[in-house]
C-alpha cells in the first residue's frame, strides 16, 4: 500500500502530453520559438540581464495595447488575476460601479465588485449580443454617483465584441474610469487603449498571443493610479495591490516583491516579437482571412452562429449544436480521433453551442481544415447528415476568393 510517504511501487514515467490542434477559448497552440524560449537557463529575477527582458516586455506591450502608458507590464497569473487587480486596486468600498453584462466574464466582474464592497449596477444584454451602448448612457444618467464602467471587450462565451471605443467614450462623459477586458481581443482584433482612452485594461498570455497560460498583460492611465493613490483605505489584497507590485515593475530601483515566473516571461517575451515582426493589423487581418474560411465551413455544415454578423469576433466562432445531435460524443471524439479541441458551451449556453477558437498561432489554414475535415466525418455519425468533402470546399472557396480580392 502506498502512503504519501513512501515512494510508488511502479515508477511513474515522465508526462508527455500528446500534440493537439487547439481551437477551443484557449489555450491555443505555442509557436516552436515560443516553446525554444520558455525552456532556457533560469536566471534570477534581480539579474541585470533579466531586468532588461522586462524593460522590453514593457515596451512590446505598449505596442500590443496601442498605448503609451508607462505602467503597462504583466501581472503573474492568469487573465482572472488581471481582472481581480483591477477590481480590488479601483474599487473601494461603497463604490457604485456599473457593469456590462452580455455573458459569463461579464457576470465575474459582477462578482469582483461585490467583493471589493462596491456596488454594482447592471447593464444586461442577452448573451450573444454586444453591449447596447445607449443602455450604458441610460445607466449610468440614472446613477450620476457612479465612479467606475466595466465591460468586456471580447466575450469568449459568446464570440460577440462590443464597442470599446464607444463605451470608454460614454464613461468618460460621465466622469467614470473604465476597466476593460481584453483578455481574447488582444493580438487577435483591434484594441487600442490611447485611442479608447481606457484606463485599466487587462488581457491573458494563452488567448491570441499564444503563450503558455498564468500571465496577465496590463496597463493603467494616469487617471487609474490617481485612484488608486488617492485610496482612503489599503487594497485588501497584498499581492494585487499596484502600489507594492510598482517597486518591483514599475520602478528604476527594482525590490523584491514576488519571485517573478521567469521562464513563461521569456515566453511571453518571445510571443510579443513575433506579433512585432508580423505587425499587429497583419495578425488582425489573418484572423478575419481564417475565420471567414471557417465560417464557410460550418455554415456549409448547417450550423448557425450564435452572434450576429457585425458583432461577430474572428478568433471565436459560436455556434448552434444542431438539435438531437449529442455535445460530448462529438467533442469528445474530435479531441480523441482527430486531436482537434474545440469548447463547449458555458452557463446558459452548456450543451447547446460549441465554441471554435481560431486565436494566435492556432490561426492557421491547416487548422481550419482539420477541423472542417473531422466534422464532415464525425456529424454524419451523431445524426446530422452531411456530405464529404462539402465543408472544406466551401473553405477552399472562400480561401480561393481572398486570392482573388487581393490580386484585384
Ligand atoms: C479566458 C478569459 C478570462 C480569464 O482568463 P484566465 O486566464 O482563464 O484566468 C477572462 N476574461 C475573458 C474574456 C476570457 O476569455
Amino acid at each position: 500500500m502506498n502512503t504519501a510517504s513512501t515512494i510508488p511501487e511502479r515508477a511513474i514515467g515522465a508526462f508527455h502530453p500528446p500534440r493537439r490542434i487547439l481551437l477551443g477559448p484557449g489555450p491555443s497552440d505555442l509557436h516552436p520559438r515560443v516553446m525554444a524560449a520558455l525552456g532556457q537557463t533560469v536566471v534570477g529575477y534581480m539579474d541585470p540581464v533579466f531586468v532588461g527582458m522586462m524593460e522590453e516586455l514593457k515596451a512590446l506591450l505598449r505596442y500590443a495595447f496601442q498605448t503609451g502608458n508607462p505602467l503597462t507590464f504583466p501581472l503573474s497569473g492568469p487573465g482572472s488575476v488581471g481582472m481581480e487587480t483591477c477590481f480590488v486596486n479601483l474599487v473601494e468600498p461603497g463604490d457604485k460601479v456599473v457593469v456590462c453584462r452580455n455573458g459569463v466574464f461579464g457576470g465575474r466582474m459582477i462578482e469582483n465588485v461585490e467583493r471589493c464592497g462596491g456596488k454594482a449596477v447592471v447593464v444586461e444584454d442577452e448573451w450573444g449580443k454586444p453591449v447596447d451602448p445607449q443602455k450604458l448612457e441610460d445607466a449610468l444618467k440614472a446613477h450620476p454617483d457612479a465612479r467606475i464602467v466595466a465591460f468586456v471587450h471580447a466575450e469568449t462565451s459568446t464570440g460577440a465584441q462590443s464597442d470599446a471605443a464607444t463605451l470608454c467614450a460614454i464613461a468618460r462623459r460621465a466622469n467614470c474610469l473604465s476597466i476593460v477586458d481584453t483578455v481574447t481581443s488582444l493580438g487577435g482584433s483591434p484594441v487600442k487603449v490611447d485611442e479608447w482612452g481606457a484606463d485599466a485594461v487587462y488581457s491573458g498570455s494563452q488567448k491570441c498571443l499564444s503563450c503558455t497560460p498564468g500571465l496577465s498583460p496590463a496597463t493603467f492611465s494616469a487617471a487609474a493610479i490617481d485612484k488608486v493613490r488617492a485610496r482612503r483605505s489599503k487594497v485588501q489584497s497584498w499581492f494585487m495591490d499596484l502600489t507594492l507590485v510598482l517597486d518591483y515593475w514599475g520602478a528604476t530601483q527594482r525590490t523584491y516583491h514576488h519571485t517573478a515566473p521567469g521562464n513563461s516571461l521569456y515566453g511571453l517575451h518571445e510571443a510579443l516579437r513575433l506579433l512585432a515582426e508580423e505587425g499587429l493589423e497583419n495578425a488582425w487581418a489573418r484572423h478575419r482571412r481564417h475565420h471567414a474560411a471557417l465560417k464557410a465551413g460550418l455554415e456549409a455544415l448547417g450550423l448557425a452562429f450564435v452572434v450576429p454578423e457585425e458583432a461577430r469576433l474572428p478568433q471565436m466562432n459560436a455556434v448552434r449544436i444542431p438539435d438531437g445531435v449529442d455535445d460530448l460524443t462529438v467533442r469528445r471524439t474530435l479531441l480523441q480521433e482527430h486531436a482537434v479541441e474545440i469548447g463547449a458551451g458555458l452557463g446558459p449556453l452548456a450543451g447547446k453551442i460549441w465554441r471554435f477558437g481560431l486565436m494566435g498561432h492556432s490561426c492557421r489554414e491547416e487548422n481550419v481544415m482539420a477541423a472542417l475535415g473531422a466534422l464532415e466525418q464525425v456529424l454524419p455519425a451523431v445524426g446530422h447528415a452531411v456530405a464529404p468533402g462539402s465543408a472544406t470546399a466551401a473553405a477552399h472557396r472562400a480561401y480561393a476568393e481572398q486570392h482573388l480580392i487581393a490580386a484585384g
